[in-house]
């Protein structure tokens, strides 16, 4: 690891930094190998890039790729800050471990005498050093080490995790079977969501998701009369429905982004990423521009969008759309007085991650919901076991489907029944039979007729 200090030693001579190069190598696999050519390696490379190039590929002659970490196109930045070379005798990562995003190159270059250039390049704009100060540059990593990639990699997550970068355990759900209804396009219908669900039942998706369309515009994200009329109202029909089959209904939606036609433009015109033009930053696939992360009311609207789907309208999950998911643009626009045109970058992960602890804050408020139903079901079922001892109660209808989420607190609750015996005799179960209401209703009509045993 390494953070050097570099000091303007004269005492009244301006230094003009125009670029910082942090561990930069030229690598040679002849050296390891005579039989191998001096650029035969295999590289990792974490550039985003419009072509969505392998991040794992073999260094060919004349190799060259930047793996800028800012945006490399309008819609395509970030990445993993990390270049790892090796072949089969050694191998060697360079990276930056800085806890938040920083506008480096990372290149891999074939050069002339066909050795292979890799470091971590820092361009600078405007950077002065005034006589006697200092300059620190950004915290740096190098490791040679044997295998692939795969060693390089793990060295700099842990070193990130020792900063305090420690990964979420993944929710509950994440790997389950999703079923999006993208498959109809952005023109689809609710009855063709309607009409496919049955089958994506049968099939086994545990998730339905409702995909782009659904929205008015981006920025406003209410539901577009043309194919909710009723708005919400609609939207809560949906969710109920995807609930009732037993599945869940995870709602696709875009952070940071609104349309010029929007209420919210209107509203708050001043919101958006300014270019060095002072021209708002366009996200070709919906004709949308950028919203700037590192404005505070920004941050809270994609909050309160969170809760609005998952609190308000029942939603289980969010599926996110990647186009614009890595990295905001640079933002020059003076309205947000940024001292770097980079806030904007560096507050794209802080904003992702408030929307995630707001989704997972409502799934908690739904947990609780559940508890305290499992806690008012078990006085009922007392009440029941006061009147007529039952040594069997079946539960029925589509809240059977959560029974994982009530059944501790039921159960607490039974076992607050006086007369132990009782509760030990107890079994309570579960139906899966749809119509288990009118079975009920059916089975009280026979036992009264004449002639029946109660
Ligand atoms: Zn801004």
């Amino acid at each position: 690891m390494n953070v050097p200090i570099y000091k303007n030693l004269h005492s009244s001579k301006e230094l003009k930094i125009d670029k910082v190069n942090s561990e930069v190598y030229r690598l040679n696999s002849s050296f390891t190998n005579p039989e191998f050519k001096q650029y035969d390696f295999w590289s990792f490379q974490g550039g985003s890039y419009r072509s969505r190039p392998d991040w794992i590929v073999p260094v060919v002659d004349n190799f060259s790729q930047e793996n800028y970490q800012g945006m490399n196109a309008r819609e395509y930045g970030g990445g993993t800050p990390v270049t790892d070379l090796w072949n089969r005798t050694m191998g060697m990562a360079v990276a930056h471990i800085e806890p938040i995003f920083k506008p480096v190159n990372l290149p891999v270059e074939v050069q002339s005498d066909k050795q292979v250039r890799i470091g971590v390049i820092f361009e600078q704009e405007d950077n002065i050093l005034s006589p006697e100060e200092e300059y620190q540059t950004i915290m740096t990593m190098v490791l040679v080490h044997d295998g692939d990639c795969y060693n390089g990699l793990s060295v700099y997550s842990s070193l990130m995790q020792k900063q305090g970068l420690t990964f979420e355990k993944f929710s509950d759900g994440s790997y389950e079977p999703i079923w999006c209804g993208w498959g109809y396009g952005e023109d689809f219908t609710l009855n063709d969501m309607y009409g496919t669900l049955p089958k994506v039942k049968e099939l086994g998706f545990k998730w339905a998701v409702l995909d782009y369309g659904w929205e008015n515009n981006n920025g406003d994200w209410l539901p577009i009369k043309s194919k909710l009329p009723n708005g919400e109202k609609d939207m809560k029909a949906f969710v109920e429905k995807v609930k009732e089959m037993g599945m869940k209904p995870k709602l696709w939606c875009v952070p940071f982004d609104a349309d010029t036609a929007s209420n919210l433009a209107k509203e708050h015109p001043d919101w958006f990423v300014l270019n060095k033009d002072g021209e708002k930053v366009r996200i070709s696939f919906w004709n949308t521009f950028f919203l700037c992360p590192a404005v505070p009311e920004v941050q809270e609207y994609q909050v309160e969008l969170a809760r609005r789907y998952i609190e308000d309208w029942g939603f289980d999950g969010l599926k996110i759309d990647g186009m614009c998911l890595n990295l905001a643009p640079p933002c020059y626009n003076p309205a947000h007085k940024h001292k770097s045109p980079y806030e904007s970058c560096e507050k794209t992960a802080e904003v992702m991650r408030k929307v995630f602890e707001k989704a997972k804050l409502g799934d908690k408020k739904a947990l609780a919901i559940f508890k305290e139903y499992g806690t008012h079901l078990g006085e009922a079922i007392k009440t029941i076991m006061f009147a007529v001892d039952p040594e069997a109660i079946i539960l029925g209808g589509s809240v059977c489907q959560s029974y994982p989420l009530f059944q501790k607190t039921m159960w607490e609750q039974v076992q607050t029944f006086p007369y132990q015996n009782s509760i030990d005799r107890l079994v309570i179960e579960r139906s899966d039979e749809p119509h288990i209401a009118i079975l009920g209703a059916a089975a009280l009509y026979y036992d009264s007729l004449p002639g029946q045993q109660p």
